[in-house]
């Protein structure tokens, strides 16, 4: 298989395909919508897990786990809940399969049906919020701050793989409170742990916003987001954060009681982000060459390969060379030593740079000589040869530098993508020929919304947080706005 991509500018859909099959990340399953997630790709889901899971422990939140199938009747308790999911459900109606003695086929056994049909979640309020009403009396009992880990269904039509599929992984939290502000106080919170998470092991800047109506998550009052901006000048919603109010407590009649004797709805939030996560990380840093990773999240964060002729040479280089893998593995980096005698050393570099590992060393018998080692580092494809004295903290401190250069270059491109239009023509045309994210004004109405997408396909992406209120006139109807939002196309 050759291992070259299609390039960006030649056809960014198909290198993105491309670069998710070479990379080893993942690939399409016969059912429709749904991917296998490969080893390489399943270890970077690992690593943003196991450091979002950290900081949900930090600020006090803990991990349990609720039912893949919820039944029906329940979804028939919030009414924009259903209306937002009813059309993406998979339904469970029967549990038994049969033989048919005639023709030998598999076929479901009618009389296996289920009296009431279970929804596979595609999100898992209703169970959960079903559940809390058993939990939760007195004041004593909130807040609850739980999360979980699991796979929920949504059947989308359009798919890509880890942008949007059908089944995918996420973390969904749901918290209970006993005030109004102290829900809105988490869902503000969650929202900065994923902007921190973003930025500090993604590299990718986000901006921190509110969806207008249209946009909001069914179900909830305030929907606030993430939002980045991918290399082909589209955004991505890269994680939400609800302020539910007391719609699903009120649902499923969750009350406590108050300190002062009486009765009172509880207050409600859920926060996730998904595999999704894994696409934007390839759209925001990877290049040509193949995929780009934060050493954060690299699963191999230096990869050494020796370059020899003969056995004894090789000798000579791992006695030069285990000392210092074990060194690296001291400090905690994730290192690979490939003295695979399979495979020449080109190849292997082609691997690793197509896999995206941040740092490669490679050392023949001429370094040896001279006591140096050839240093590569993936982002910027740099190479140099440096003294093999203090290699370690060498290497230690570029994957420092690596991370943070990394940020610095996603946040120049979505800084240099961020556009300002005051008139129709200036917003269309951006749209039409820039892309990126035109900061404009809005009368604040959802029709204005809806025509401005027919017309451009560019859809609010959200009320930034950081917005001033500023008065200016709509760029579609002219009609007063109070202050500018962030339009683009979108995946
Ligand atoms: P939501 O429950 O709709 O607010 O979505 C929660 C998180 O899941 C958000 O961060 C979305 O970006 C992500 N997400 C929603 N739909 C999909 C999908 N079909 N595939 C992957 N991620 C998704």
């Amino acid at each position: 298989m050759s291992k070259k991509l299609t390039t960006r500018e030649d056809n960014y859909s198909n290198w993105y395909n491309e670069l998710v099959g070479k990379a080893d990340l993942a690939e399409h399953s016969e059912v429709r919508g749904c991917m296998v997630i490969k080893p390489h790709g399943f270890a970077i889901w690992e690593k943003m897990q196991r450091s979002l899971d950290d900081m949900f422990k930090e600020t006090g939140h803990v991990n349990a786990y609720f039912p893949i199938f919820i039944p029906k009747s329940y979804f028939s308790k919030e009414a924009s809940h259903v209306e937002g999911f009813a059309k993406e459900c998979a339904v469970v109606t029967h549990y038994r399969l049969k033989t048919d003695p005639e023709t030998g086929e598999v076929v479901v056994d009618e009389t296996a049906k289920l009296e009431e049909e279970l929804i596979v979640r595609p999100t898992s309020e209703t169970i959960i919020w079903n559940t809390y009403k058993g939990w939760i009396q007195s004041y004593r009992d909130l807040p609850i701050l739980v999360n979980q880990w699991a796979n929920v269904v949504r059947w989308e039509m359009r798919t890509r793989l880890f942008l949007r599929t059908a089944e995918f992984l996420w973390q969904e939290g749901h918290t209970a409170h006993a005030t109004k502000q102290e829900a809105i106080s988490e869902a503000e919170q969650m929202l900065d742990v994923y902007a921190t998470f973003a930025e500090e092991w993604m590299a990718m800047p986000v901006i921190k916003g509110v969806k207008t109506e249209s946009e909001r998550f069914a179900g909830a009052l305030d929907t606030y987001c993430i939002e980045a901006l991918m290399q082909d000048g589209k955004a991505l919603q890269a994680g939400t954060s609800h302020f539910l109010g007391q719609n699903f407590a009120k649902a499923f009649d969750v009350k406590y009681v108050n300190k002062e004797g009486k009765e009172e709805y509880v207050w409600a939030t859920s926060w996730g982000v998904s595999t999704r996560l894994i696409g934007g990380l390839i759209m925001t840093h990877s290049d040509d060459n193949g995929l780009v990773l934060p050493p954060k999240l690299a699963p191999i964060q230096v990869a050494i390969v020796p370059i020899y002729r003969s056995m004894e040479q090789l000798e000579q280089l791992q006695d030069k060379l285990k000392p210092l893998v074990a060194e690296l593995k001291k400090r905690k980096i994730s290192v690979v030593f490939d003295d695979d005698d399979n495979r020449k050393p080109g190849w292997k570099f082609a691997e690793y740079e197509m896999k995206g590992v941040p740092i490669r060393l490679a050392m023949g018998p001429r370094d040896l000589e001279n006591n140096t080692i050839e240093l590569a580092r993936r982002d910027t494809l740099e190479k140099t040869n440096v003294s093999f004295e203090n290699v370690a903290d060498t290497v230690e401190g570029l994957l420092e530098t690596i991370q943070s250069d990394m940020l610095a270059k996603a946040r120049a491109y979505r800084d240099s993508n961020m556009h300002n239009a005051d008139t129709w023509e200036e917003f269309t045309d951006i749209i039409a020929n820039k892309g990126g994210f035109v900061s404009a004004h809005w009368d604040g109405t959802s029709e204005t919304e809806e025509q401005i997408k027919q017309k451009t396909k560019a859809t609010i992406r959200c009320i930034p947080l950081e917005n001033k209120k500023e008065s200016g006139k709509c760029i579609l109807t002219g009609n007063p706005s109070e202050q500018r939002v962030l339009f683009a196309k979108a995946y």
